[in-house]
């Protein structure tokens, strides 16, 4: 798929750039703010669900948005950049989805309590054997704390977590019937449940809107000039305000996508990016097309992704179980 994506790179770039200087001028002049929904036709992204589309609109030069700025960007002018960010990345990524496997919104609760300080995919080779072992609140309540432990071992911090586990399943099964609550001032207070495990809960099982602040949203919303806060909290709120509610779920797996396959912390691969012509920080990272292809992670880089029971129309290939390779 990488070689795939390369080769692609090189035929449009010159089209991308036409397009990326059109895409500059268009943006701050209209009176009236678009909504998410009514400007998608407006982009001319080509839709795909593999990783030529992140290839074919690699542009060979600079980050548009950051050279638009001799003057301050308005508020007006960043919502409607930040909405164009939203529309094309849901192009680039439209199988974007929660990456921890899970079957019902238990199973969904633990593993993002479990997601601490950990990727994705060690959870998902490790809760099979947790679900097979402990399926239900009950269960887990009743769990012998050593024993749960070492199953859960191997995604970290498991004597913190087991207590987490273990106290939230008691909760679930004293307060709330033994079901999984769909509020979120409910999901707060059982143990070791914030406000981004409650919303990464509620958007994906209970189809309540919400954005999920994590380390990759965080950065990306400041790389993009969404906000400057560094609270999560606060982050969620200015975020907020820019999208309307029914995108806040989908903004969050996109954003949270583009961070672990392109816009990475340390080495972003900007020169492999298909929305530098939105973005103020394009050069933060790697700007040659080769170099940065060779940084692009999971399905972008043609490797398998997190999941190892990925939906149906995920491009790239499923996650091995644990001690598979
Ligand atoms: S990789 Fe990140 S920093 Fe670089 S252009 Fe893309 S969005 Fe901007």
């Amino acid at each position: 798929m990488g070689e795939q994506v390369s080769a692609t790179a090189a035929k449009v770039s010159k089209a991308t750039n036409r397009k990326k200087s059109k895409a500059v001028k268009a943006s701050p002049k209209t009176s009236k703010e678009p909504t998410a929904e009514t400007s998608t036709a407006k982009t001319s992204t080509p839709k795909t669900s593999s990783g030529k589309a992140a290839a074919a609109k690699v542009p060979a030069g600079k980050g548009a948005a950051a050279k638009a700025s001799a003057k301050p960007e308005s508020r007006l002018a960043m919502v409607r950049r930040a909405r164009r960010i939203n529309r094309e990345l849901a192009e680039v990524y439209p199988y974007a989805h929660p990456e921890l496997d899970f079957r019902n919104p238990f199973e969904l609760l633990v593993a993002t309590v479990l997601s601490a300080q950990t990727t994705d995919l060690r959870v998902n080779q490790t809760t099979p054997a947790l679900f097979a072992k402990y399926p239900t609140p009950e269960d887990m309540a009743a769990a012998v704390p050593e024993e749960l432990e070492e199953v859960i071992r191997p995604t970290g911090f498991f004597r913190a977590k087991a207590r987490s586990l273990i106290g939230l399943s008691t909760a679930l099964r004293d307060t709330f019937g033994g079901e999984v609550p769909g509020r979120l001032e409910d999901l707060v207070t059982l143990p070791g449940v914030g406000r981004k495990t409650a919303f990464v809960v509620l958007g994906n099982a209970f189809g309540v809107p919400g954005i999920t602040v994590d380390t990759h949203f965080m950065r990306l919303a400041r790389r993009w000039k969404w906000t400057d806060q560094d609270d999560p909290v606060k982050i969620e709120a200015e975020v907020g305000a820019i999208f309307p509610k029914s995108e806040w779920t989908m903004l969050s797996h996109r954003v949270i996508f583009h961070g672990r396959r392109i816009c990475h912390s340390r080495k972003p691969a900007c020169g492999a990016c298909p929305i530098t012509h939105l973005c103020p920080a394009y050069g933060e990272g790697e700007t040659d097309p080769e170099k940065a292809r060779k940084l692009l992670k999971y399905e972008k880089g043609g490797y398998p992704g997190q999941r190892l029971n990925p939906p149906p129309d995920y491009p790239g290939k499923p996650a091995p179980p644990l001690g598979s390779v």
